[in-house]
């Protein structure tokens, strides 16, 4: 009341106050990540996804702010989320707030992150001296401990379970979660006449009371999938700010052009 007398007097306030509301409804900063920052969410058990427009390579030794970036990513990633809720494979997502928020169930996330390759690229090549662009006989899955401090070592299952960051019952769910994960975005992405050659999930545990099972988190957007143009082979994801190929806007903006998300 005492801030809506005070906003029509004073212009400047009022739009001061005006964000203060707003922040206001994000409730507490609970995190604040490379690319996104949470915030709690006004329901329990919710929380608030707010994608920045950083782009940062190499553990952020590389940074840089991508205008509008954190939009496309905040409506691609709502895209792919929405698409696997549809197919039942659950997702954090809830639904989005504007254009740089959304609305996302609480996780407890587990320190993996999980990788699946259809084409070689990125570290695998590096790692086994596979050609980039080598079309791999099947889809493969792979670990890496989230720590930043460490650069995300891959380890194997035996580390996981060794370590008490998953069981064996989780890590199977997490590695049928990717490879449908994997068909569904490589079905949507050929469709538009992208390959998709690799991306990295993280899946988290839903509770409700007692704990309830596993579901998709964080983001899935061209920050963590590698995209070429099937005719070109034109890179339209984040080795396009890695490696100096172009301008990354324009690239995102293009997936989200063909997807229809823009
Ligand atoms: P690579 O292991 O080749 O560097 O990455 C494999 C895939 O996972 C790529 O699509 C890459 O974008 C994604 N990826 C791996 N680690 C990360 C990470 O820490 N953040 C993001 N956004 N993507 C990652």
């Amino acid at each position: 009341m005492l801030a809506q007398t005070s906003g029509i007097r004073y212009g400047k306030i009022n739009i001061s106050i005006t964000r203060m509301v707003k922040r206001m409804a994000r409730g507490k900063k609970i995190y604040d990540g490379k690319a996104k920052t949470l915030f709690k969410g006004t329901e329990p058990g919710t929380l608030i996804q707010y994608f920045k427009d950083d782009a940062t390579a190499y553990n952020a030794q590389k940074h840089d702010i991508i205008s509008g970036k954190g939009v496309l990513n905040n409506r691609l990633s709502e895209f792919f989320m929405n698409g696997l809720n549809d197919m039942g494979i659950p997702t954090h997502f809830i639904k989005r707030l504007n254009m740089r928020e959304q609305l996302i169930r609480s996780v407890e996330i587990i320190p993996l992150e999980v990788v699946v390759r259809n084409y070689a690229a990125g570290s695998m090549s590096d790692r086994l001296g596979i050609k980039e662009g080598t079309h791999l006989p099947r889809p493969i899955v792979e670990f890496y401990y989230k720590d930043d401090k460490l650069n995300d070592p891959m380890v194997t299952e035996e580390h996981a379970i060794a370590f008490n960051w998953a069981t064996q019952t989780e890590l199977d769910e997490m590695i049928a979660i990717s490879l449908r994960v994997n068909d569904f975005i490589s079905g949507i992405m050929k469709g538009v006449g992208i390959t998709l050659v690799d991306f990295k999930i993280e899946i988290g545990r839903v509770f409700e009371n007692e704990y309830q099972g596993l579901i998709i988190a964080d983001e899935i957007s061209p920050d963590s999938c590698r995209l070429w143009d099937i005719k070109t082979g034109e890179r339209l994801d984040k080795d396009v700010f890695r490696k100096d190929l172009g301008n990354l806007k324009d690239a995102y903006t293009e997936v989200a052009k063909r997807l229809g998300v823009l």
